[in-house]
């Protein structure tokens, strides 16, 4: 398909952002599990239910635009997962191992958020007013998963980490 109008753009962009979501939700029962940090396990977990709601929201934009949500995988989130993954299986104390769930996370907290600022902004100039309003809240969703994370860090998490075993 030639993008030859912002509205497509629009569209193909969400669409990533549809399947960075969707990728999300099957790396995060991973990052549950291997988070030692009760908090930091809560924090996932949480945004799991999070990110179901978000899926949806995209999907009721899509029906709004009377369009398919499939069709586009972002290869963005499959590396930024794919790095997580690695990581994960290195040996690590567990202290260690939850900073460096943090630092993969927020990656992925930080490329959702650049994504829906860019879609809330297109929706916004493009009159869709419903949907501005509709993806603002995922991207404030995002910013306070991100928020969230670096209060664990630094109360806790990096401190721990930092203690030579
Ligand atoms: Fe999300
Ligand atoms: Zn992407
Ligand atoms: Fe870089
Ligand atoms: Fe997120």
């Amino acid at each position: 398909m030639e993008i030859d109008s912002l509205r497509k753009l629009y569209v193909d962009e969400l669409k990533d952002l549809y399947s960075a979501e969707k990728q999300i939700l099957q790396a995060l029962p991973k990052m549950i599990k291997k988070a030692q940090n009760e908090q930091l396990k809560k924090a996932f977990e949480d945004h799991r239910q999070v990110t179901e709601m978000q899926v949806e929201r995209l999907d009721r934009i899509f029906e709004m635009l009377g369009k398919a949500a499939r069709g586009k995988k972002c290869k963005a989130m499959e590396g930024l997962i794919e790095e997580g993954k690695e990581m994960m299986q290195e040996d690590m104390d567990p202290e260690v191992m939850d900073a460096a769930l943090i630092g993969a996370a927020q990656r992925i907290e930080h490329y959702e958020m650049a994504g829906y600022g860019t879609v809330r902004t297109w929706a916004q100039v493009l009159g869709e007013k419903e949907q501005a309003k509709i993806l603002q809240q995922t991207l404030d969703e995002e910013g306070d998963a991100d928020k969230l994370l670096t209060r664990l860090a630094e109360s806790t998490i990096n401190v721990a980490a930092a203690v030579e075993a």
